[in-house]
Order: C-alpha cells, then sequence, then structure tokens
C-alpha cells in the first residue's frame, strides 16, 4: 500500500476497475458479421449491426462459452439464467439508439484474481461480476476537418465487462491486477488482451480518504484508458488532485473524466448529475439465456492449466521462489518455455538462466520469447554443461552472449574456443603455486590474519588459468595451501 503524505495527513488511494475485453470470435454477439481487426471501415456490417428495422438478433453460442469459460477461471459464480437488457442511449456510432447489455442478471456473479506483487507477496481482489455487451461502432472524426465519419465494424463485437470492486490501494496493485486479468484471458484464450488494437480497455474509478478511515470517499471515474502504464499515471494524477482538493476543504464531484496522454493530467467529461438514465429493459427480441448444468461442467473440464496453478506447480515441482515462479508464469509463452529447458534438469539454475540471462538478452534486443536467438532446446543444452562441470557459471556466461550473437550450440562453442573447465587438481594446484610465489608479501600478510587477502588470490588464479579453473575446487585447493 502506498500513502500520499499530505499537508492534513496521509490518504489512501482506492481504485476499483471496469474492464471492456473483446471476446476472442471469429463472429459478432448476435450477427455473423467478421470481427477481423484492421478492415476498411463498414465492411463487416450486417443488417443487425447496422439495426435496420426488424433485423433480430441471434445469440451467438461461441461468445457465450467463453463468457463462462472466463467466469470459470476468475473462480466465479456461474449463473444458469442471466438476462440481456437495452440500455438506451442517442450516439452517432449507434445506430439502434441502444446497446444490448446484462444489467440484473449478468451471466458471472463473484469471483477473485490473486495478484502477485512485485515483493513477492500476493493479495486477492474481488470480482464483482463479468456480463456480456455490444461494442458500439466508431465515430472517426479526423478524417475531414467538418464531418465526422462512422465505422460500425466494431459495432456489434462481443465485449466481456469485467467488474471488480473497490480493493486496489496503489497504481502497482491496479498495474498488477490488469496484467494478471490479462494473463488468466490469454491463457484461456477468451480474450487477445491486446490494449493496443482496443481489445482491452478500462475505465478507472478513484477515491482517496484518510489513512485509517473505513468509509469510502466519492470517485471520479476515468474512461476508456488503452495502456497499463497510462492507467498507473492517470491514477498518480487524480489521486493526488483529489488529495488537493480536499485538503482545501473542497469536496469531490462525481464525475466522469478523460485521461490526456499529451498533458498527462485527467479532464472532467461529463458530472454524474447530467450522466445518462439508460432506462434499462429486458431486450424483448432476446429470451432470457437459460445455460445447462451439464455444459458448463463440460467447460471447466477443458479448461487449462492456469496462472496460480501452473505457478504453485512450479514452486513445487521445481523448487523455485515464488517470485521468480510468478514471473514465469506470467506470460504463458515463457512458461512453456522455461518447462522446455528445465525438463530433466536443475529447474533453480533452468529458471535462473531463463529469468535473468535470457529476459536479459531478449529486452535488449527488443525481441519476444517467441524471437529469441537461442532456444529452450539449446539453452537447457547450456544448463547441461554447467550441471556436468563442463564450464563454470562464469564461462556459461560468456558462452550464452556467442550463442545470442551466432546462434551456435553451446557445446560446439566450448570446443572452439577451448572453454573447457579445468577439473584437474595438479593443473590448478600448479596455477596456485606460481601465483603464491609470485606474491609472497600478500601470503605473509594473509598469514597475518589479513584474511581478505584470499578473494586476491582466487581473483588472480582464476586470471592466470584464463576463468576456467573449477571454482569449487581452485576455493578448496587454496584454503589448503594457505593453512598449510
Ligand atoms: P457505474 O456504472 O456507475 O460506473 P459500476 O458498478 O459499473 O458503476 O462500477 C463501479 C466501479 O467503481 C467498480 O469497479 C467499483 O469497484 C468502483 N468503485 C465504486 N465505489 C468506489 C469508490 N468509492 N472508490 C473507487 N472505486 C469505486
Ligand atoms: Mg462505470
Amino acid at each position: 500500500m502506498s500513502l500520499i503524505e499530505g499537508r492534513t495527513g496521509s490518504w489512501e488511494t482506492v481504485i476499483g476497475l471496469e474492464v471492456h475485453a473483446q471476446v476472442t470470435s471469429k463472429s459478432k454477439l448476435f450477427s455473423g458479421a467478421s470481427t477481423e481487426f484492421g478492415a476498411a471501415p463498414n465492411s463487416q456490417v450486417s443488417l443487425v449491426d447496422a439495426a435496420f428495422p426488424g433485423m433480430l438478433p441471434v445469440i451467438n453460442g461461441y461468445c457465450v462459452e467463453q463468457a463462462i469459460r472466463t467466469g470459470l477461471g476468475l473462480k466465479a459464480q456461474i449463473n444458469l439464467i442471466s438476462v440481456f437488457d437495452r440500455k438506451n442511449y442517442f450516439y452517432a456510432d449507434l445506430p439502434a439508439g441502444y446497446q444490448i447489455s446484462q444489467f440484473t442478471h449478468p451471466i458471472i456473479g463473484k469471483g477473485e484474481i490473486i495478484l502477485d506483487l512485485p515483493d513477492g507477496s500476493s493479495r486477492t481482489v474481488g470480482i464483482t461480476r463479468l456480463h456480456l455487451e455490444q461494442d458500439a461502432g466508431k465515430s472517426l472524426h479526423d478524417q475531414s476537418p467538418n464531418e465526422t465519419y462512422v465505422d460500425l465494424n466494431r459495432s456489434g463485437v462481443a465485449l466481456m465487462e469485467i467488474v471488480s470492486e473497490p480493493d486496489m490501494r496503489s497504481a502497482e496493485e491496479t498495474a498488477a491486477y490488469l496484467k494478471k486479468l490479462r494473463a488468466i484471458l490469454r491463457y484461456l484464450g477468451t480474450c487477445d488482451g491486446n490494449m493496443e488494437e482496443g481489445s482491452m480497455r478500462c475505465d478507472v474509478n478513484v477515491s482517496v480518504r484518510k489513512a485509517g478511515d473505513s468509509a469510502l470517499g466519492t470517485r471520479c471515474e476515468i474512461k476508456n484508458v488503452n495502456s497499463i502504464r497510462f492507467v498507473q499515471q492517470a491514477i498518480e494524477y487524480e489521486s493526488r488532485r483529489q488529495v488537493e482538493i480536499l485538503e482545501d476543504g473542497g469536496k469531490i464531484k462525481q464525475e466522469t473524466r478523460l485521461w490526456d496522454t499529451a498533458k498527462g493530467e485527467t479532464r472532467a467529461m461529463r458530472s454524474k448529475e447530467e450522466a445518462h438514465d439508460y432506462r434499462y429493459f429486458p431486450d424483448p427480441d432476446l429470451l432470457p439465456l437459460k445455460l445447462d448444468e451439464k455444459w458448463v461442467e463440460n467447460i471447466k473440464s477443458t479448461l487449462p492449466e492456469l496462472p496460480d496453478a501452473k505457478k504453485a506447480r512450479f514452486i513445487e515441482e521445481y523448487g523455485l521462489k515464488a517470485y521468480d515462479a510468478g514471473v514465469l508464469v506470467a506470460e504463458k509463452p515463457n512458461a512453456e518455455f522455461f518447462e522446455e529447458v528445465a525438463a530433466n534438469r536443475d529447474g533453480k539454475l533452468a529458471a535462473n538462466w531463463v529469468t535473468v540471462e535470457l529476459f536479459g538478452a531478449l529486452n535488449r534486443a527488443g525481441k519476444s520469447i517467441e524471437e529469441s536467438p537461442v532456444s529452450a532446446k539449446a539453452l537447457g543444452g547450456l544448463v547441461d554443461l554447467i550441471s556436468n562441470n563442463t564450464i563454470s557459471g562464469r564461462i556459461a556466461k560468456d558462452v550464452f552472449e556467442i550463442m545470442v550473437e551466432t546462434g551456435k550450440p553451446a557445446a560446439d562453442i566450448v570446443e572452439e574456443k577451448g572453454l573447457r573447465q579445468v577439473t584437474d587438481t595438479k593443473a590448478i594446484e600448479e596455477a596456485i603455486d606460481k601465483i603464491l610465489a609470485a606474491n609472497a608479501d600478500k601470503v605473509a600478510e594473509y598469514k597475518a590474519g589479513k584474511e581478505k587477502l584470499f578473494g586476491f588470490f582466487v581473483g588472480q588464479t582464476m586470471k592466470s588459468t584464463g576463468g576456467k579453473a573449477n571454482p569449487a575446487m581452485l576455493n578448496e585447493l587454496l584454503l589448503k595451501k594457505l593453512k598449510g
């Protein structure tokens, strides 16, 4: 928890999110039109999506299944009966004059998400509900100086609105929530979680209260923020803005605000008093949605292993620390890569090489794991050379760098460059003798009690062997010689 220190004391930030996640589906929620991203404007619009009179919506069973899968993944209650309502409002990109959504009876009820925080601890955030709804079209204001164009390709695309409890207490926790939610959606394959393409958008509700208060403060809602970084910036800005108003003796007006990316500030959009009265009522074109319990059970039996379960298994099976396991399971391709490296090998060593060296190299090159210049098999080969004492961990780092550059197998690099570790006792003893003889003064100092010189002798001997002496043997033999 991070508090804001104001003039009048400490303040706590409270955050709740409404996330709109686009269902990964080839066709829309109530029509057969395509949902493919990037198509020419208005090329994917059926008569239903354009709200022609007399057109009837037909529910897409696949989208319903994805909502159920997501609900199960959020350990949430699946409501066997839910109702589609009309949410009425007028907007140019909403041809029907209403959006089909779910209000009083959503398909998914209460669930939870466990956050893995950077300090290794975890925290549970409540999910209030998940409901299915249609996306609206898109108004294009930048195509002409004096006209607004409308693109209805997105009109009718299936969205899952996932509402959280006001359980988050900082920008970092909120980022962790979004990352975890996105990971779960991606593991399930129900939403691609791509915020740049708008398949995951989020409304951020922020309020502040004096540290220790139990009542919630009045919230502002920041609409449609489209990256995790912007969500964090918006929370930082908005919470400080609210604290300043309250400390000046003012009141927070409940309102909808916008995040201005260029200015780095939130701006009022509309107040709650002028907010819409949506006049929700059950859509007469659609019957209540009744789910067969067996179908739900069936879907449950096909769920993949999700991040939390995978994390627990990595800790148990490979002996990883909670933090490392959390890092590895955060993205499914990373977890799969790790398991291939770790198979029949030292899991901790494998995790270390994947999370430190490989992720570091990928980061520097700006590459994803799919584009890794070193395959899981090749990295496994390097780990083997460390485990069977062919090379030391130190030399392995150099070998790894050459692997990244050349794509050659570790074993070939070791042979070509003659990097095999020296494990021959005699050879190491000879190297030590030379160093001790050349530094008789320091040996005397060491024997007189200056024990930290030990590191100096190790370093010099290691250097004289080109870094190839087996470190454990070198230490042991050196100690013997100095004591003897
Ligand atoms: P609305 O449609 O009016 O925005 P919802 O119930 O859909 O209402 O969403 C409310 C969201 O605001 C939830 O995510 C909830 O956790 C959050 N929220 C409610 N009260 C507060 C508060 N005082 N501070 C921060 N977030 C809040
Ligand atoms: Mg809202």
